[in-house]
């Protein structure tokens, strides 16, 4: 995060607040009992919290509703957010288009707006973010005064807490500030986070994530990517590398990774992989995604054999994640999912022959993810960022 340290909650308030903020707006409204049992603080802690909250007016009380319990005095007004205080904006950068949201403070999307990205030189990149950030001003209908902060994400491999994009594959950038650059060009406070790593922050916040103490996020797409939140926290892994879903090998004779590895998940259900194979199987070498999965739902008993060992070797990667770390649930989206029918029964099937045990009663949540949402995911994170370091 850039341009200083105004974050939210300053030291030395800043733990018992930055509790309190943070559980109120993942799990909306709740009472100063209930925040102080769920906490492990005093009532009087949590009120002395909560206090700041109020007067900056993030955090308002509501009507009371409630009583703590028989006779037990005045009722409880429950705490709740604010959500017109502040407004992020958020964008995804792919190879050829920047989408963006502007989202509230309970990461609700206010306004979208696209722009096509032709060049993929840092300059062009930046002057089009700077284009997209107007367009999105430009549409909002809110106050734009209250919008100072804003979330970028992309695949690759990212410097959250500086905002060095270290490595991205498909802009062919290596040690790029760019929440350094982006700030100077917009005037915002700026995060930068690795896509599937913003989604998973937006889905442990705000999405199916919420009080589930460890869950998995699986994109399915170009890439199979995988976020991890493990004890209530997103591991990002020692060495930068952490739920490589899409390189587990499933298959020890399947085709060569891009990797270079063999038989991961990647090579066998990647939309290039699918593409390549279905290639193979009808004989036609200029076939599309698209008509690849127009063939299937057709009928095609080769190319539907594609789709169906693609749905496998997902369930393999995801009954992995399950085996290792357990989670409490797993939800699998991403653009990929567009041919959802193809896929489900496929990924169920193999996900509960491989999982052990009762990891298997893990609940799958697979469903297609709009391109919005990975714009989402970038304004959760500049949303977190008001209270995380
Ligand atoms: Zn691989």
């Amino acid at each position: 995060m850039f341009r200083g340290s105004d974050t939210l909650a300053g030291p030395p308030a800043a733990p018992a607040a930055t509790a309190v903020f943070t559980a109120v707006l993942t799990e909306g409204p709740v009472s100063r009992v209930a925040l102080a049992r769920r906490l492990g603080l005093s009532s009087a802690a949590v009120t002395k919290a909560a206090r700041p909250l109020i007067d900056l007016g993030y955090l308002h009380e509501l009507a009371a509703t409630e009583r703590t319990g028989p006779g037990a005095g005045r009722p409880a007004s429950p705490l709740a957010v604010r959500a017109d205080r502040e407004f992020f904006i958020g964008v995804k950068i792919t190879a050829d288009e920047l989408i963006g949201v502007v989202c509230d403070l309970r990461a609700q999307v206010r306004s979208t707006a696209r722009r096509p990205l032709t060049d993929p030189d840092v300059e062009a990149v930046l002057i089009e973010v700077g284009r997209l950030t107007d367009d999105l001003l430009g549409a909002f209908p809110g106050d734009r005064a209250r919008i100072r902060r804003l979330g970028l994400s992309l695949s690759g491999d990212i410097d959250r807490t500086t905002g060095l994009v270290r490595y991205s594959p498909f802009l062919h950038w290596r040690d790029v500030p760019l929440g350094r650059l982006v700030a100077q060009r917009t005037g915002l406070a700026v995060t930068v986070e690795n896509d599937v790593k913003a989604l998973t922050a937006a889905e442990h916040w705000f999405g199916e994530g919420v009080g589930a103490e460890s869950f998995a996020l699986v994109t399915v797409g170009t890439g199979i990517g995988c976020g991890l939140v493990v004890n209530g926290r997103l591991v990002s892994g020692s060495y930068g590398v952490a739920g490589e879903i899409g390189h587990l090998a499933v298959d020890a004779t399947g085709p060569d990774c891009h990797c270079g590895g063999r038989g991961c998940v990647e090579s066998i259900a990647g939309t290039d992989a699918i593409v390549a194979q279905a290639r193979v199987r009808t004989g036609r070498p200029d076939l599309t995604i698209d008509e690849a999965v127009a063939l299937a739902r057709g009928g095609h008993e080769q190319v539907r054999a594609v789709f169906t060992r693609a749905g496998s070797a997902i369930g393999c990667g995801i009954a992995a994640v399950a085996n290792l770390v357990g989670p409490t649930r797993i939800v699998v989206s991403g653009e990929g999912l567009a041919a959802y029918d193809l896929f489900d029964s496929h990924i169920r099937t193999s996900f509960e022959r491989q999982a052990f045990g009762a990891a298997a009663r893990c609940p799958l949540s697979i469903r297609p993810l709009p391109f919005e949402e990975w714009a989402r995911g970038a304004a959760a994170v500049s949303i977190q960022s008001l209270v995380l370091p």
